[in-house]
C-alpha cells in the first residue's frame, strides 16, 4: 500500500516520494517552541503528531534527519525577560530546559538537530536572505526602518492558506499596527531596534534590529536542510501567516520549491476552543503528572486521534487512555506468561501481517490502527481464555509487539522503569515469574518470598507480600509458582 498523506498546499491526500527517489533519507523540519514560557499539551499535542509521523516513515524504511527549532527571539521572550528582569538568554534557557524535559516524559524521539534563533550563524543566514529578498524587489526598508516582504510581488502569496490578497484585507488576519508599509499584509523580515527591545539587537544593513519570527525558520530550515524539504509540519494555526510566510522567504530567494508536503494537525481543544496560552485554559505536563498521571498515559491520549481531527482534552479522556494501556500491559503479561521460554527463543517471525502500518501508510490512521491492535487483543485473549494459544504464537504475538510498539512506545515504563534492572533469569531460578523488568528491591523481596515459601514459612511470606504491595506490585501464587505483577492503579 503506498504512503499517502494530506497535504495542506494541494489540499489532497497525496502520495508520498521522496525528494531523492533513488535513496531513503528524507528531510523534516517542524516548527519548534516559542520559548517564552512552559509548552502545553496542546503544544505536545503537535509534537506527538510528529513524532508518530516519524517513527512511522522509520517503521516503513526511511532514514529521517529532523530539524526542530527553537524561537528564543520574538515580541514574547523579549517582553517576558523585561517582566523578569532577566537577560534574554538566562529567561529562555529554563524553557529550552523545560521543553526537553516534557518531550522525554512524552517519549518524543529527539530531532537530530535544534537550531535557535539566535544563534550567530543563523542571524548572519537571515540577513542574507533578506538582503537577497531585497535586491530582488520582494522586499523593502520602510519609513519606521523595519525591512517588511512585499507580498504583491510573489504570484504564489496566499496559495497555502488558500485565500487571495483581498481576502487578506477584510479578514483582519493581520493586525494593522505597522502603518509604514506598503500592504496590509506585508510582513515584517527585520524589525528595528526600539527602546522596549533594551539591549536585544544585533547589526545588520538596515540598522540594529531583530529578525521576524518567519524569516527565523525560513534561514535555520534552509541552512541545515538545503533548498528544498520533504515535509514540513506544525500545528494547523502556523498556516497562515507562519507557513505561507516561510514559502514566499524561501522561494523568493532560491526560485525553487521550498517544501514538497505540508502536514498539519488540528488542535487541542478544552470545552470546543484551542488550548493556548492567551486563553488560560491550558494544561503544562507537570500539570497533568500532578494528577497522578504518567508520561506514558499522556502520549497515548494525545496521540490516539487522528492527527487532521480535533481532539477534545478531558480528564475523563485521560483516564481511558490509563485502561486502553493497563489492557495493554495485562495482554502482554498474559502473552510472556503463555510464551514461557519462546520468549527467549527469539525472533520468531510475525505471522500477523502488516494491517497496522497499512493503517499508519493512509495520512497517519492512528485510530485504525489502535482499533486493530485491540481487536488482536481481544482475539489473542480469547485464545488464551479457551487455552488454544500454543506457546510458539504466544512468542510471534510479542514479537508483533515489539515491531509496532517502535511507533507507539507505549511499554510500561517512566520513573519505574528508568531503575529498573533485568532480574528475570535469576527469579526463574526460585520459580518466580515475572512479567516485565522489576526494580532491584522488588527482585531482592520476591525472592526472599520463593524461599520462605520453599521452607514453608508462610508468615514471612505474607509479610514479604505486603512489603512487595507497599511498593506497588503484587506476588499471586499459582500453579507454575508465585508471580510477580504490577499492582492495578499502582
Ligand atoms: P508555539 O510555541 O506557539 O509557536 O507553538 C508550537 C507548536 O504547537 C506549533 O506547531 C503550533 O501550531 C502548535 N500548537 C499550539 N497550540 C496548539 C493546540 N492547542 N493544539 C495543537 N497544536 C498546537
Ligand atoms: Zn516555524
Amino acid at each position: 500500500m503506498p504512503l499517502r498523506f494530506f497535504n495542506t498546499y494541494s489540499r489532497k491526500r497525496e502520495e508520498f516520494a521522496p525528494r531523492d527517489p533513488g535513496s531513503p533519507k528524507i528531510d523534516i523540519y517542524t516548527c519548534g517552541p516559542t520559548v517564552y514560557s512552559r509548552a502545553h499539551i496542546g503544544n505536545f499535542r503537535a509534537y506527538i503528531f510528529e513524532d508518530l509521523l516519524q517513527r512511522h516513515l522509520e517503521a516503513r524504511g526511511f532514514k529521517v534527519h529532523r530539524v526542530m527549532n527553537i524561537t528564543d527571539v520574538d515580541d514574547k521572550t523579549i517582553r517576558g525577560a523585561h517582566e523578569a528582569g532577566v537577560p534574554l538568554t538566562k529567561f529562555t534557557q529554563q524553557f529550552k530546559d523545560a521543553f526537553f524535559k516534557d518531550a522525554d516524559m512524552l517519549r518524543i524521539k529527539r530531532a537530530d538537530e535544534y537550531p535557535a534563533a539566535t544563534d550567530q550563524r543563523y542571524i548572519d543566514k537571515m540577513i542574507s536572505m533578506i538582503s537577497a529578498l531585497i535586491s530582488k524587489g520582494l522586499a523593502y526598508q520602510a519609513d519606521d526602518k523595519s525591512v517588511y516582504f512585499r507580498i504583491n510581488k510573489f504570484p504564489n502569496y496566499g496559495k497555502l492558506a488558500h485565500f487571495n490578497l483581498d481576502e487578506l484585507q477584510s479578514t483582519g488576519r493581520v493586525k494593522h499596527d505597522e502603518y509604514d508599509k506598503e500592504h496590509i499584509g506585508d510582513f515584517a523580515l527585520w524589525k528595528a531596534w526600539d527602546k522596549e527591545d533594551g539591549d536585544v539587537k544585533w547589526d545588520s544593513p538596515w540598522g540594529p534590529g531583530r529578525p521576524g519570527w518567519h524569516i527565523e525558520c525560513s534561514a535555520m530550515a534552509t541552512a541545515l536542510l538545503g533548498d528544498q524539504i520533504d515535509i514540513h509540519c506544525g500545528g494547523v494555526d502556523n498556516i497562515f501567516p507562519h507557513h505561507e510566510a516561510e514559502i514566499a522567504q524561501s522561494e523568493g530567494v532560491t526560485g525553487k520549491q521550498f517544501v514538497r508536503m505540508w502536514l498539519h494537525c488540528a488542535h487541542l481543544l478544552v470545552d470546543g476552543q484551542k488550548m493556548s496560552k492567551s486563553l488560560g485554559n491550558f494544561y503544562t505536563i507537570p500539570d497533568v503528572l500532578a494528577k497522578g498521571y504518567t508520561g506514558r498515559e499522556i502520549r497515548y491520549a494525545l496521540m490516539r486521534v487522528n492527527y487532521r481531527d480535533p481532539l477534545n482534552f478531558t480528564w475523563n479522556g485521560m483516564q481511558e487512555a490509563r485502561q486502553s494501556l493497563e489492557r495493554i500491559d495485562e495482554w502482554l503479561d498474559r502473552l510472556r506468561e503463555c510464551a514461557g521460554d519462546k520468549i527467549d527463543s527469539g525472533r520468531i517471525d510475525s505471522h500477523f501481517g502488516h494491517e497496522f502500518e497499512d493503517a499508519l501508510d493512509n495520512d497517519l490512521n492512528i485510530s485504525a490502527a489502535l482499533g486493530f491492535l485491540f481487536e488482536s487483543i481481544s482475539e489473542s485473549n480469547r485464545a488464551m481464555d479457551e487455552n488454544k494459544l500454543d506457546a510458539k504464537t504466544a512468542a510471534a504475538w510479542l514479537t508483533w509487539w515489539e515491531r509496532i510498539n517502535c511507533v507507539l512506545r507505549f511499554e510500561p515504563g517512566d520513573a519505574r522503569v528508568r531503575a529498573l534492572v533485568a532480574q528475570t533469569g535469576e527469579l526463574r531460578l526460585t520459580g518466580t515469574l515475572v512479567a516485565e523488568k522489576i526494580p532491584t528491591e522488588v527482585a531482592r523481596l520476591a525472592k526472599e518470598r520463593a524461599q520462605a515459601r520453599l521452607a514453608k514459612d508462610f508468615r514471612k511470606s505474607d509479610e514479604l507480600r505486603d512489603k512487595l504491595n507497599a511498593l506497588g506490585w503484587e506476588a499471586r501464587d499459582t500453579k507454575d509458582g508465585q508471580k510477580i505483577t504490577r499492582r492495578a492503579g499502582a
